[in-house]
């Protein structure tokens, strides 16, 4: 995959580290064509100037922005879970369309907090991912807060057993769509009125309890399902 990340989609780009060690990788010599992006929805085509072995020298050809979005942005506030549980979480709700993810800190889970260095790796899982599905969105990664840190918002839905309201019958896509999920313990009954007040809609994800890791990927799949 010929796709590289650059800081900025400037007329010429200097590359160097990864990105040219991976260019190497991929046997690219100059006057090769690549795909860049830049994480905030921009792409653009560029042919390598000049490749030695530690830096690249690129020209942009094109410059287009990339429709792979979903028609509004989804913020998935997802509760902290043990083990790599929230990696394949971000790996695959990014591959899904989420363009951001806010960490919370929830009353039942098993996990209080999360270091400093798995945060820098849900970020570069993040960007991977988004890569690797073709976006050219990098989700953000928010460091946890707690549901009271947590703003009100416009539109919300939150995923809660037991509940009858679905996903798919009250979604409109004329406003940014927020969505939580909770932990293993799930939300309690407080969380839940907390997280009311503050525009989330408790939603059904069908009959069945579904594992934490599992609920955030259904709901976006309802989504996917769509066509989105
Ligand atoms: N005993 C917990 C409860 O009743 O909330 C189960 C929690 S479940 C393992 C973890 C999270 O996944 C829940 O907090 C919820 O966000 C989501 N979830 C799992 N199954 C669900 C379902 N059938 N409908 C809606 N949300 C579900």
């Amino acid at each position: 995959e010929k796709r590289f990340k650059v800081e900025t989609l400037s007329d010429t780009i200097e590359l160097s580290g990864p990105e040219v060690q991976h260019m190497r990788v991929l046997r690219l010599k100059n006057g090769d064509e690549v795909h860049l992006f830049d994480g905030s929805g921009w792409e653009a085509r560029a042919r390598i100037e000049e490749m030695d072995t530690f830096t690249a020298t690129l020209v942009v050809l094109e410059k287009f922005q990339n429709d792979l979005e979903l028609p509004k942005p989804i913020t998935l506030a997802l509760a902290l879970l043990k083990g790599d549980k929230l990696a394949d979480v971000v790996r695959a709700c990014t591959e899904l369309g989420v363009s951001r993810f806010q960490l919370l800190k929830t009353q039942y889970a098993d996990v209080p907090d999360l270091g400093d260095n798995k945060l820098v790796r849900l970020k570069r899982i993040a960007e991977e991912a988004s890569k690797q599905s073709r976006r050219a969105v990098v989700p953000e990664v928010l460091s946890p807060i707690t549901l009271k840190q947590l703003p009100s918002v416009t539109k919300g839905f939150v995923a809660h057993p037991h509940t009858q309201s679905t996903l798919l019958e009250h979604l409109t896509w004329d406003s940014e769509v927020w969505f939580a999920t909770g932990p293993e313990g799930g939300f309690s009954a407080a969380e839940i009125e907390l997280l009311q007040h503050k525009n989330f809609l408790p939603i059904t994800l069908g009959k069945r309890i579904l594992r934490a890791e599992t609920a955030p990927i259904a709901l976006l799949g309802a989504l996917a399902s769509t066509g989105v």
